[in-house]
């Protein structure tokens, strides 16, 4: 057999890549997984090598066979120029920013994004002289109106992780792109196999590896992918923090790499089967699924998605806590916590009333979001349907 060759895997379909990428079995005995490579101190056979940092490898934070194997791999899955990694998706995001802002620089940053990149912004970024304003998700290419003379990032989310709001990614770049702007996505929920992010004109694109590519609900991990013209920022940034992960997370994360395709077409699968079902029950008024019409922004999903994952949300009708509680807290096969993505189902409240700030969030009622896992669905079904019913007889 002869081992694919990058170049050879631009050719293939990205299940096979997700197989193939980041592995040399002919550097490893044969084995077929790249192994963990512990390690911080590298050798250097003389002194011509040492003084001009002459190796493939040159310190554990710098990167290491493990850590390459799956930048390299992540680096081809999402069409970018390079990758580099970082212990948590939050630290991928403030890595992405702290490589594209400078004191004095104002950003734009969607009303939707998730919790604590807000919190960044207004606290670590502020105190350095970055200042945010917050857009309206949906506001497509009117965002040029918001734009400064030193505006240097649009950072995107979309859909948003709570709200589910799509945002028209061609018109954002397209105002980032005329301005020498930064334009920055993460792209949690889609992944590169269900929104490649650099063919729709992003610069730097944030994934969680925490979530779907662990798959397990077992590790932290985040990559940062960026296009030719950002990845050497990104890279000197990323080496100047020296941020790096774990190389066991880093392992499973390649571990996860393998399934990645199979694991989001089945939580696809899953996730509109159980959103169809709620939308027809008495209890929900409206279901936030991007794929489904009653979403804001369903018809940029099916523009320029290439699949849907498996974490949406759902609006009650107005209930008491009491009866909220009721059915939350008599679950048997959803699990109540944070994060998503990994085999088990999960369900949170949320309210995004305390921190929208350039839009507003008025549901009726109560707002629940679901992450649907690989369990049986008429088992998920039965559980909410009793559910609903504890809901119902609680006043
Ligand atoms: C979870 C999440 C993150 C942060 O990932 P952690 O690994 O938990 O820090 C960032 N963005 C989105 C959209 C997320 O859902």
């Amino acid at each position: 057999m002869t081992e694919t060759t990058p170049e050879d895997r631009t050719r293939l379909k990205n299940r096979t890549k997700l197989v193939h990428a980041g592995r040399r079995p002919s550097d490893q005995h044969g084995f077929v997984n790249t192994p963990i490579y512990r390690g911080s101190t590298v050798l250097y056979p003389t002194f011509e090598d040492i003084r001009a940092h002459k190796a493939r490898f040159t310190y554990g934070t710098k990167g290491t066979p493990t850590t390459e194997a799956l930048e390299g791999a992540w680096t081809e899955l999402s069409g970018a120029a390079g990758t580099v990694l970082a212990p948590s998706g939050l630290a991928a995001v403030t890595l992405a920013l702290f490589a594209a802002v400078k004191a004095g620089d104002h950003i734009l940053v969607t009303d939707s994004v998730y919790g604590p990149t807000r919190l960044f912004c207004g606290t670590v970024l502020a105190r350095m002289g970055v200042e945010t304003t917050y857009y309206d998700p949906l506001i497509g290419a009117s965002i040029e109106a918001l734009i400064r003379p030193n505006t240097s990032v649009i950072f995107l989310e979309t859909p948003g992780s709570q709200s589910f709001e799509l945002q028209d990614v061609p018109a954002i770049a397209a105002a980032a792109q005329a301005r020498g702007i930064c334009a920055i996505l993460d792209n949690t929920w889609a992944t590169p196999l269900f929104f490649p992010p650099h063919a729709r004109g992003m610069d730097m694109a944030i994934e969680a590896g925490t979530k779907y590519l662990s798959g397990h609900s077992d590790l932290l991990l985040g990559l940062v992918s960026a296009n030719a013209r950002w990845f050497p920022r990104l890279r000197a940034t990323y080496d100047a923090f020296a941020m790096c992960p774990g190389p066991e997370d880093v392992f499973l994360a390649l571990r996860g790499l393998r399934t990645l395709d199979l694991r989001l077409r089945e939580a696809e699968r899953q996730g509109l089967d159980l959103a169809r079902w709620l939308a027809g029950r008495p209890e929900i008024v409206q279901v936030l699924h991007p794929a489904l019409p009653s979403c804001p922004g369903h018809a940029l999903w099916k523009r320029d998605f290439l699949g849907s994952s498996g974490l949406f949300s759902a609006l009650l009708a107005p209930c008491s806590d009491a009866a909220l509680a009721a059915m939350l807290d008599g679950l048997k096969l959803f699990g109540m916590g944070y994060s998503w993505g990994g085999f088990e189902s999960l369900v949170i409240p949320f309210d995004c009333r305390s921190y929208r700030s350039a839009t507003v969030w008025s549901p009726p009622g109560p707002a629940l979001r679901f992450s649907v896992g690989l369990e049986d669905i008429e088992d998920l079904k039965d559980d909410l349907d009793q559910g609903f019913q504890r809901l119902r007889s609680t006043a």
